[in-house]
């Protein structure tokens, strides 16, 4: 089999794109076409016109070529190998961020390939399926008043969440409004679910996003028993990362920003993080995930992937978290835009609290590609 073609198309919600942390008012879905008539799909949480530029460009020299033409002609099944060739082949102008998430929507449509060709599901070739249901978070942002962020959190518990995440939003106010939005959060869903905290590198008030200034945070949310507390510094303050497990018992997780086994190398290593987050959209695909999976399981360190886009990710993460005897948690984005919800003919149905590892072939879903044409956007 070999690949004849491979195609960016940028997705965007009508109307007004808000400047909040919610990253599926668009997306970019990416087709990989092959000789055999058989389509991947995958998708990048990234800059969609961004992405595509990098898939479409020509040539410029050897190691600065755009990725699609660069993999033309290559056999799909030879995923690490055509890895390494997107790699070489951007090396002059990428190594790290949007060209690595570019290659994962690549990666992503590989595997899909590789699964429908074979007719298996793609955690069956990842190596093995250790759970075939997956517990869910519910991941939501934080609002900006105590009331409101009781009333956020309750409704996922009373749709059945055991566990849910409250990110960014209200963490920007003064510390000492931060915690009283925590203590809302826990006061209305009780001990019996799990709370997350996606602080964010925002500041709270006046503080600057130092680790010091962080920790002063943390402690006082402790008592208020966070799951974790994800991105509390920047992605790349590893040293600071490193200064805040050493400094509390809380959970420190974050990742969601990281690409390739090179980045997460420091996370694990320097940092010692509790919980890493690789976004199989952006870390480098699930080539690179179960890279990074690999080398967390030597370091005892769990892996929960980041997803917050389409339900091309959400699938992607379930094969990979199936596989994987270090990680056990969904992140299931409840924000209702017409990028998360309408780019497959199906939704995840949460079931007890947990959602089924789709095991048609591939990604095991159906997209709706009629839904991808209505939302398309070549042109900002
Ligand atoms: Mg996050």
């Amino acid at each position: 089999m070999k690949i004849t073609k491979v195609e960016a198309i940028p997705v965007r919600q009508k109307g007004e794109i808000k400047k909040i942390n919610d990253s599926a008012q668009d997306g970019i879905i990416i087709k990989v076409y092959t000789d055999e008539g058989i389509i991947g799909y995958g998708e990048v949480d990234s800059a969609p016109w961004v992405v595509k530029s990098i898939i479409d460009s020509p040539v410029s020299h050897r190691i600065c070529q755009g990725l699609g033409q660069a993999i033309i002609g290559e056999d799909p099944f030879e995923t690490e190998k055509i890895w390494e060739k997107m790699y070489l082949s951007s090396m002059f102008y990428g190594r790290r961020g949007v060209v690595i998430h570019a290659m994962s929507g690549i990666d992503i449509a590989l595997w899909d390939i590789k699964g429908k060709a074979l007719n298996m599901p793609i955690c069956k070739l990842l190596g093995g399926v250790q759970r075939d249901k997956v517990r869910a978070y519910g991941s939501t942002l934080m609002p900006y008043t105590p009331q409101e962020a009781a009333e956020e959190a309750l409704r996922w518990k009373e749709q059945g969440f055991s566990a849910v995440k409250m990110g960014w939003g209200g963490f920007e106010l003064p510390q000492f409004e931060c915690v009283k939005l925590v203590e809302a959060t826990r006061n209305a869903i009780g001990d019996d679910m799990d709370m997350m905290l996606d602080i964010g590198f925002i500041p709270s008030g006046d503080f600057n996003v130092t680790a010091a200034s962080r920790l002063l945070l943390i402690n006082e949310i402790r008592e208020f028993k966070p799951y974790w507390i994800e991105e509390a510094v920047y992605p790349d303050d590893y040293e600071g990362y490193k200064m805040l497990v050493e400094s509390t018992d809380v959970r420190i997780a974050g990742g969601e920003n990281e690409t390739t086994r090179y980045g997460f190398k420091q996370l694990i290593e320097v940092c010692k993080l509790d919980i890493l987050q690789p976004d199989i959209t952006r870390c480098g695909g699930l080539t690179e995930a179960k890279r990074i999976g690999a080398m967390a399981t030597a370091h005892n360190t769990t892996v929960i992937p980041h997803a917050w886009s389409s339900g091309i990710v959400i699938a992607a993460s379930l094969h990979f978290i199936a596989t994987q005897s270090n990680s056990n948690l969904l992140e299931y984005c409840v924000w209702d835009t017409p990028i998360r919800k309408e780019m497959l003919k199906q939704d995840f149905k949460l079931r007890d609290g947990y959602v089924d590892v789709p095991m048609g072939p591939g990604l095991g879903i159906e997209i709706d590609d009629e839904a991808i044409q209505k939302y398309r956007c070549d042109i900002i």
